[in-house]
């Protein structure tokens, strides 16, 4: 059984799928691990450190295509990759089912068995390959990073014989993964933080990293699905938050955004009148670029000026921290795949709670109801 590594071929990407503590793994495991040259580099990881670990390194790319049965990626590799995948062969990464369905058609005509980490069940059992909360953590930290350094001010709190300078004051929207390691980096640089999300129990963990949690009245609305997951909610509801945050965001210094909705546009939290209101040198980090950004001005993959604000829209903050972006996911991936070996063989259980679910594509059939949709040109 052979598992591939290849390198990255998206524009800005730097990180990679399995990292050399991971080869080591899997090759204890009884697996050949094959690695296209160069693969880790910017990880941080070059040849000689995947050999140490195992792997057997070349550059010919289409041969590792063709001999793998097992090919793990972090984004959806291009059609000509798809082509030299043996029928049966096993695809691993971020596939973009929700967001981009239409896409898995290659997928499906090549009869490649596609598993995104996306659909990866949030569950205790699965906790260990949840790519998700690995890239969200990764994001979370670093927006706050970014805002930091742009905004003309600290964000501590310093009392300095020249006088006292006040904190930053940093408005985190949607309390996910991402959102709350924002919180916890914000104040971890010793800023005041309030935070705001549609799901009232989000608020708890808002207050125990010591932010306020902002609330409105949901008008006794389910805001919350069965997964945990935010609903989309109605249009009051709606109008009542983005009152909320543009009276908000007239005293705040940096405004982080992390709301998004499962297989929805990201919700519009941010108008361009709270922008107006907002103090010049202020900054917004906005990270639901990738399902059109949660504030009104947003450019996606762009950062702008309007009215002295900057508003950043990030579309791949994780691959700005290579490293351990790589290595978290490469372990996410690896306790995923784990569950599919078997003495040295591949061991697919379909009716396994984590595999099941996280199949996307298989024996030329879409499994999930909204590829099913999208290819049959319902959605
Ligand atoms: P996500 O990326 O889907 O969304 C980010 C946040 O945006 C969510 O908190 C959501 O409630 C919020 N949001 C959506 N619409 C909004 C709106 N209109 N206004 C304000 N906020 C809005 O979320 P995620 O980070 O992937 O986490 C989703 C859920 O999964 C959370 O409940 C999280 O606690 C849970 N989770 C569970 C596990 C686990 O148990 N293993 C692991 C990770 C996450």
């Amino acid at each position: 059984m052979q598992i591939t590594v290849l390198k990255e071929t998206e524009r800005g990407e730097s990180r990679v799928a399995l990292v050399p503590e991971s080869v080591k793994k899997l090759t204890g495991m009884k697996v050949a691990v094959t690695v296209e040259s160069g693969a880790g580099i910017e990880a941080g990881s070059g040849d000689a450190d995947y050999e140490a670990a195992g792997g057997t390194v070349t550059k010919y790319r289409g041969a590792l295509l063709e001999a793998a049965d097992v090919v793990a990626v972090i984004n959806r590799p291009p059609a000509e990759d798809i082509a030299r995948m043996k029928k049966g062969a096993i695809l691993v990464g971020f596939l973009r089912p929700l967001d981009e369905p239409e896409k898995l058609k290659l997928l499906v005509e090549r009869g490649v068995t596609a598993f995104a980490v996306e659909l990866i069940p949030r569950t205790t059992r699965a906790q260990s390959m949840d790519a998700l909360s690995s890239m969200a953590t990764v994001v979370g930290y670093k927006a706050v990073l970014m805002a930091a350094a742009h905004v003309p001010r600290m964000f501590p709190m310093l009392t300095t014989a020249a006088g006292t300078v006040p904190p930053a004051k940093v408005l985190v929207l949607g309390a996910g993964v991402a959102g709350l390691q924002a919180i916890a980096t914000a104040r971890r640089l010793g800023a005041v933080v309030d935070g705001f999300d549609v799901r009232a129990a989000a608020g708890e963990a808002v207050r125990s990293l010591g932010a306020k949690f902002l609330e409105i009245d949901m008008g006794g609305l389910q805001t919350e699905d069965a997964g945990g997951y935010a609903r989309e909610v109605t249009e009051e509801v709606m109008q009542r938050s983005r009152e909320l945050i543009a009276k908000q965001a007239r005293q705040t210094d940096c405004i982080i955004t992390s709301a998004q909705v499962p297989g929805k546009p990201a919700p519009l939290l941010v108008t361009k009148e709270a922008v107006a209101g907002m103090k010049r040198g202020s900054v917004i980090v906005d990270l639901a670029g990738s399902t059109g950004g949660n504030c009104a001005l947003s450019e996606p993959g762009e950062a702008i000026e309007s009215d002295g604000v900057t508003i950043m829209c990030p579309l791949n903050l994780a691959a700005t921290v290579p490293v351990h972006a790589s290595q978290l996911y490469s372990r996410n991936i690896t306790s995923f795949l784990s569950l599919m070996i078997k003495d040295g063989a591949l061991n697919v259980d379909f009716n396994d709670d984590i595999i099941g679910p996280a199949c996307a594509v298989h024996q030329n059939e879409a499994r999930h109801p909204r590829i099913q949709a999208a290819l049959a040109g319902k959605s």
